[in-house]
């Protein structure tokens, strides 16, 4: 890693080096050991000598957004963490009539997005207030909520795949829940959205979030919803079904509000938290023969073979 530190910063790459960083301090979950590298290119150019140099020493690397969806290993991770924390520029780039085309990098965060919107009269993301994290996550996991999911409203996304930049219109692919079917690292994304007045659309966002917060631990350490919803039903009724509500594994609980939201109580580990998803996805097989597929994504060293 120190030779890679060391070549990034003879080859002009602009931008932030972290070494030896805790990944718990860069989740929601609050839960993750050592990264060695964690590297913020500030531009395109410094993002595309990263990947040549990685892909040339054949290190891999996993991209993150705001670390709410991740679940990552107490033991650490081996790949270099790569954000783009800084890439946050919004702007209206095609005008019509009745839509809007918004420009924004994949780096903005979800509701630095929702509420500009807003304030513009653009409609079209109102049931994604209160998701926290980047763009670019939601469109990775093609977030949602109230009936409304990102990839509906994406145009066309700026992506890097190996070292190329690339421009994928939307209708090349196929999103489907929680899953925007992208391949490599978002970029930027243009979004489709409609006109309306700016209080239709902050009153319609303050009714969504109210239901949010009534039914979800907003205020605790979590990572989202823990499980995919299964075909017609909900991980969180089956959980609760399956009498775990309160149900605790170390410092890793199932919340009392929403049980397919997994909290960490405070000194929780991934190898709890893991245990815990084993333990609800045993009791909701043999309850309701129903297998629960994670919703989170899990990264590190032998974060699947706890
Ligand atoms: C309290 C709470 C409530 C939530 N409510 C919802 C909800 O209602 N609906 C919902 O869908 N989700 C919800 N989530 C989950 C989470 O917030 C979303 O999935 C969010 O979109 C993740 O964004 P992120 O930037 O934090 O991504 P991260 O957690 O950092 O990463 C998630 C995945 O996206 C990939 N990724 C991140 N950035 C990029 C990029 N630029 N290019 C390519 N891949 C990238 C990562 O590699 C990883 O696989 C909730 C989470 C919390 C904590």
């Amino acid at each position: 890693m120190e030779r890679i530190t060391e070549e990034l910063r003879g080859m002009g790459f602009e931008g932030e080096i972290k070494e030896d960083i805790l990944m718990r301090d860069y989740t929601s979950l609050r839960i993750g050991g050592i990264c060695r590298l964690m590297v913020e290119p500030f531009d395109p150019y410094s993002l595309k000598l990263l990947v040549e140099l990685l892909n040339s020493e054949g290190q891999s690397m996993v991209v993150i957004g705001g670390g709410t969806n991740l679940l990552v290993s107490d033991e650490g991770v081996d790949e270099v963490v790569v954000r783009l924390r800084n890439w946050r520029k919004v702007e209206i780039v095609e005008t019509y009539r009745d839509e809007v085309v918004v420009f924004a990098e994949s780096g903005i965060p979800l509701q630095t997005l929702l509420n500009f919107c807003a304030e513009k009269g653009f409609s079209g993301l109102e049931g994604l207030v209160g998701i926290p994290g980047t763009l670019g996550g939601a469109v990775s996991g093609n977030a949602g909520a109230f009936g409304y999911e990102i990839m509906d409203r994406v145009d066309r996304i700026t992506i890097m795949d190996k070292d190329r930049m690339e421009v994928i219109k939307r209708d090349t692919l196929t999103p489907g829940y929680r899953n925007g079917a992208v391949k490599g690292i978002v970029l930027a994304v243009h979004l489709r959205l409609y006109r309306d007045d700016t209080e239709s659309i902050k009153n319609r966002m303050r009714e969504f979030l109210e239901i949010k917060k009534g039914t979800q631990p907003l205020n605790e350490h979590s990572a989202g919803c823990v499980f995919k919803n299964p075909e017609g039903d909900y991980a969180g009724r089956l959980i609760e079904e399956a009498g775990l509500k309160g149900f605790r594994i170390g410092d890793i609980e199932i919340s009392r509000k929403h049980a397919n939201f997994f909290i960490n109580l405070g000194r929780g580990t991934s190898r709890d938290f893991i245990g815990l998803m084993r333990k609800v996805q045993e009791e909701v097989d043999r309850r309701f023969s129903i297998m629960l597929e994670p919703e989170i994504k899990m990264i590190g060293q032998g974060i699947n073979a706890h």
